[in-house]
């Protein structure tokens, strides 16, 4: 099998040193693995996502000398895969899901699934709030309905049951459904498949063989594992970095600016040493 791996930002800001070095990884693998690496601009939010920021990860991404091997040509460089361009085939994923019995409508929002009373042995408080399962509908609901329309269509986790899984860097991994998280949303109420969704439909669709990304993602990687199956799709290999943290040992986000590849750049780092 010949190794595909991809590098997938989602343009609402700047690229910092945590994705340099999240991108630089994966570059690296690719290239070691002598595989084809794609870039895929995760705009499928348009109200949050930039043009202008997909631009500048681009740039930002050449000046640290990370290029991809794909995409339509313009004039000898690679345009990249843009996410917003396919809604259909999400559209058929989310019918797939539907169809299997794996999602249902849901009118409950996040908030209401944060101020949901905790189970009394909820040992970590910080923990991410769980879907309560009592809210959760008979089996087949909504399996009629032909447009997710305005609902949130969550997957429906098997409780208690443990998804495992090797990490490439994190070495072996283990959630367990209905504790480490609940129902989770694949669709949005505003019309838009949600992360979890998009984001394996196309790692499917471009034949990735390897996941490299932050390790904020690990238990996002235990959802997208269920999606996986009820697709009936086999899960790539997975690698999940490590963050860069700022100096208050917190993991960079979009806000931390003064860490922008630009700005660091900018004030003369060598993009080698970037
Ligand atoms: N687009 C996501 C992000 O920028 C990464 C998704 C992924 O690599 O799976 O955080």
């Amino acid at each position: 099998m010949t190794y595909r791996g991809r590098i997938a930002p989602t343009p609402t800001g700047l690229l910092h040193l945590g994705h340099a070095r999240t991108f630089a990884l994966a570059a690296k693998r690719c290239r070691e693995a002598a595989g084809t690496l794609v870039l895929r601009i995760e705009d499928i939010d348009t109200q949050r996502c930039k043009k202008e920021f997909a631009d500048a990860a681009m740039e930002d991404l050449r000046s640290i000398g990370i290029c991809w091997d794909e995409g339509p040509d313009v004039g000898g460089a690679f345009e990249p895969y843009v996410q917003s361009g396919n809604f259909s085939y999400f559209l058929k994923v989310w019918e797939k899901l539907k169809n299997a019995g794996a999602i249902y409508p849901c009118r409950r929002s996040r908030k209401d699934v944060a101020a949901a009373p905790r189970a009394p042995h909820a040992e970590d408080e910080a923990a991410e709030p769980i879907f309560p399962p009592q809210w959760r509908p008979p089996a087949g609901t909504g399996i009629d309905l032909s447009e997710p329309g305005d609902y949130n269509w969550r997957f429906r986790v098997p409780d208690g049951e443990a998804v495992e899984f090797f990490d490439e860097i994190q070495g072996p991994q283990r959630f367990v459904a209905g504790e480490d998280f609940g129902d989770f949303v694949v669709w949005r109420r505003d019309g838009v498949p949600a992360y979890e969704l998009a984001v394996v439909a196309d790692d499917i669709r471009m034949g990735i063989t390897e996941v490299v990304r932050g390790a904020d993602l690990l238990k996002s990687t235990a959802r997208q594992i269920l999606i996986y199956r009820a697709l009936g799709a086999t899960p790539p290999a997975w690698a999940h970095a490590p963050l860069v943290l700022d100096e208050n040992g917190r993991r960079l986000a979009k806000r931390s600016d003064a860490l922008s590849l630009r700005a660091l750049l900018a004030r003369g780092e060598l993009s080698s040493e970037l």
